[in-house]
């Protein structure tokens, strides 16, 4: 079986390194915001280039973090593209805000610059792009617009660390990025991580207050704030992982690199890229008319494919006040997308495997 992804396998390679790093915090007797957190954070600011990285628990506090730090609530808007993973949507709702969401181009998958501005309104605080699939989005009309409507630009990170536009990391094209490092990302602890990056002072250590009950001091609470810190363990892991992350990354660009040279059927229609140091692969995501019949094909030949994601958020029960609205783009793309193999670790033999399964693919 060639597996969507072998976290075992991934984290193996750094076994001796974590051992080591686990151990230490084992004997420090320290386990939340302590040194491993320091030296994580100074080292994934730098790696992003901004000046402020605050660990948290997860991505999905990570981005309501930034909306809390901001002061957003209800009768804000912020905007969003329609086709995200929930947990964007999520940290929206979470809050009182109102997502507004917007459709995607159906190229890059990422939100259609061209189709924000009509959506903008008094209430609307900010723009939340997403970097899906590990695609930066391109900045460059969103820059224009936050800065002609004074909107703050929040990036969802989740799916790309180390991606570029223009000569900037994620995390530093916006005014404050949430990260996950949920394991199958990919820059993974072994739990549940996540942290804002921003190079805004004031907005930084808010939320650095904010993510420990609001308070800068034991005791003494300045903000209404929550529970949500990074632990000692999944610091020191993921501080050891960094370094090797733009490796990886590269591994991931040579695999979708063979993939899109290689695969050749016309029932399929393959990922594209506007730059190739724009993408970082999390997801290799393939369209295809009959998506249920590939994905049972490839099972059949023993590679496992995941969906990202088969509903979109409104068309979820939990949004059920907008499952009759109508985002067409998005509900294709969710109808028809399928995702490949895709992992630093796989071997040329399992890639070269795919591309023969799927070149013999039929409808
Ligand atoms: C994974 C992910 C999140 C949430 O991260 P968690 O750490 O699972 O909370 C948010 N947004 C996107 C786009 C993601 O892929």
């Amino acid at each position: 079986m060639i597996k969507f992804l072998d976290l075992h396998k991934i984290n193996e390679r750094f076994r001796e390194e974590t051992d080591k790093r686990i151990k230490e915090v084992l004997d420090s007797g320290w386990y939340l915001l302590g040194k491993q957190n320091e030296l994580f954070e100074k080292h994934f600011a730098d790696f992003c280039g901004v000046k402020h990285c605050i660990g948290c628990g997860n991505g999905l506090e990570a981005l309501s973090l930034i909306i809390k730090g901001y002061g957003f609530g209800p009768n804000d808007e912020i905007i969003v593209p329609a086709n995200t993973y929930i947990a964007s949507i999520l940290a929206i709702t979470q809050n009182g805000c109102s997502p507004v969401l917007v459709e995607p181009d159906i190229k890059t998958y990422n939100i259609n610059p061209d189709l924000i501005e009509e959506k903008i309104t008094d209430k609307t605080k900010a723009i939340m792009v997403v970097h899906l699939y590990g695609q930066a989005v391109e900045m460059d009309k969103i820059w224009a617009l936050a800065k002609k409507y004074n909107l703050k630009i929040i990036e969802d990170s989740a799916q790309a660390h180390g991606a570029y536009y223009e000569g900037k990391r994620t995390g530093n094209l916006g005014d404050a990025s949430g990260f996950s490092f949920y394991p199958g990302k990919n820059l993974g602890c072994m739990g549940d991580g996540g942290c804002v990056t921003t190079n805004d002072d004031k907005l930084a250590r808010k939320i650095r207050a904010i993510r420990n009950y609001g308070s800068e001091q034991k005791y003494k609470n300045i903000y209404k704030g929550v529970n949500s810190r990074l632990d000692e363990i999944q610091a020191a892991i993921l501080d050891v992982k960094l370094p090797y992350l733009d490796e990886d990354n590269k591994k991931r660009r040579e695999i979708a690199k063979f993939y899109r040279e290689n695969i050749k059927n016309p029932e399929i229609i393959l990922p594209d890229t506007y730059d190739e140091k724009a993408h970082v692969w999390h997801i290799f995501a393939i369209r295809t008319s009959d998506r249920e019949k590939l994905q049972k094909y490839l099972s059949d030949n023993d590679i496992q494919t995941l969906i990202h994601y088969p509903t979109p958020p409104h068309k979820q029960e939990c949004y059920k006040e907008w499952n009759n609205l109508k985002f067409p783009i998005t509900e294709k793309i969710h109808k028809e997308i399928l995702s490949l193999p895709m992992s630093p670790v796989l071997t040329e033999n399992e890639v070269q495997k795919v591309v023969e399964v799927l070149n013999e693919y039929r409808l």
